[in-house]
């Protein structure tokens, strides 16, 4: 029976985040990573839309996404493996969120607090926003804000820098499915796999993604993580704008990607988008539920092809859709890194410092604590902004 410090749980972003941070800060501790499906076909990191923003409402968020700026403009060399420096193809095109009259004031308080900390984002009134981006009907809109540090990168990328790093500097990646979490008198002795075997640690990560429910009720421990289906649509559009168009989000949620010229993904979160693992793409879904709502901000896309897509889960978090960071209480040595509800990836950088801090007991660089599972028996949700997208 192998014998391990810390045991993650899933080898996805987050996984590989926390055990390349632990490893940085004591070279001497012993990591498993161990990862269902090493193609990581059905992982959220890779099914996502790679963007980080500056553009929360609340600090810790924000302060949680600088930290990922200051990671990925040193990621290729701090990440090199030998002659291997990994590329994220981050393009700062910016975020542009576009608001109605009843969300101006919740978009103005956002825009004071992140300015506080020294984003850069600005307001844009609708005539603004049509003077740089004249496809947007300004009718539909009361403003918005721009943050032009925000952006979009290869999240597979990001995922394989840190975990060819984390195995570089000791980590053992096992590939294997963990059936069961041990523990005796309340802390965390191992898990056992499908195969049979059996590992111990000290401390297991729960960093299953849109599965850690899963893992979490091994112990019977109940969290709010539901896995969430969503659509990304590839869309062929007539628009050829001269400019770079910012990640666009509408007041109804639904947002867009330039990925080339006239090439944007787009997606919503709708609210019968099914609970479960199924990752059926549907196209039919985008001519029924998302078109209508693409015209009416964008009338030129009335000329529109799906020319593709996919689908992944988001692990949203009923509770207050933040994410699940830190011990969880009656169970010494069981980390939680769940629930992030569609904006985790640009928090892999953040979230894996802070867990490396508090499994080795150090002092922390960021307190995250307003995020602990404590909130969650003590009732005290905390909320970005509701019409935002998460
Ligand atoms: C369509 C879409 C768009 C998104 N866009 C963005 C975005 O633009 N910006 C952003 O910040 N976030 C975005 N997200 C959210 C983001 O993808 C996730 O929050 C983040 O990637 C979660 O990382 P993770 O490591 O927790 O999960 P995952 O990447 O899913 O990794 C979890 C891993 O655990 C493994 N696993 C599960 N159970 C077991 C088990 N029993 N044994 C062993 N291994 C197991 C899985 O195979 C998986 O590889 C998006 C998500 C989706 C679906």
């Amino acid at each position: 029976m192998a014998s391990y410090d810390v045991i993650m749980i899933g080898g996805g972003v987050m996984a590989c985040s926390t055990a390349y941070h632990l490893l940085k800060k004591d070279s001497t501790i012993n990591i498993a990573i161990i990862e269902k499906d090493p193609s990581y076909a059905q992982s959220s990191t890779v099914l996502s839309d790679g963007n980080l923003r500056l553009q929360f409402n609340i600090k810790e968020n924000i302060l949680m996404s600088q930290y990922g700026l200051e990671m990925l403009a040193r990621f290729s060399e701090e990440m090199a493996v030998g002659d291997n420096k990994p590329h994220v193809s981050f393009r700062q095109q910016g975020n542009l969120f576009l608001t109605d009259e009843a969300d101006v004031a919740a978009a103005q308080i956002g825009l004071e607090l992140q300015k506080s900390l020294n984003c850069q984002v600005e307001w844009l009134s609708p005539d603004a926003v049509n003077k740089r981006y004249p496809f947007i009907d300004p009718k539909t809109i009361a403003g918005g804000t721009f943050g032009s540090q925000d952006g979009t990168m290869d999240p597979q990328a990001v995922l394989m820098g840190y975990k060819n790093k984390a195995i570089a500097l000791g980590a053992e990646y096992i590939v294997g499915e963990v059936v069961d979490v041990l523990a005796t008198n309340q802390q965390i002795t191992g898990v056992r796999l499908a195969d049979g075997s059996q590992h111990q640690c000290r401390y297991a990560v729960n960093s299953a993604g849109a599965w850690g429910t899963s893992i979490a009720r091994k112990l019977w421990i109940e969290l709010p993580v539901q896995p969430v289906k969503r659509h990304v649509f590839h869309l062929e559009t007539n628009l050829n704008p001269e400019n770079t168009i910012p990640l666009t989000v509408f007041p109804s949620g639904l947002y867009i990607i330039q990925e080339s010229g006239k090439h944007f993904t787009c997606g919503k979160s709708l609210p019968d988008d099914p609970i479960g693992f199924d990752f059926t793409f549907n196209r039919q879904l985008f001519v029924d539920s998302v078109w209508e709502d693409l015209l009416h901000y964008i009338p030129a896309c009335e000329q529109v092809k799906v020319v593709g897509g996919w689908t992944g889960l988001y692990a949203i978090n009923t509770f207050d859709r933040n994410a699940i960071l830190g011990e969880y209480p009656s169970m010494k040595g069981f980390m939680l890194a769940n629930g992030f509800s569609g904006h985790g990836f640009q928090q892999c950088h953040a979230v894996g410092r802070y867990l490396a801090e508090l499994i080795l007991g150090i002092e922390l660089s960021l307190d995250l604590s307003i995020f602990s599972p404590e909130r969650i028996s003590n009732n005290k949700p905390v909320h970005e902004n509701p019409h935002k997208i998460v």
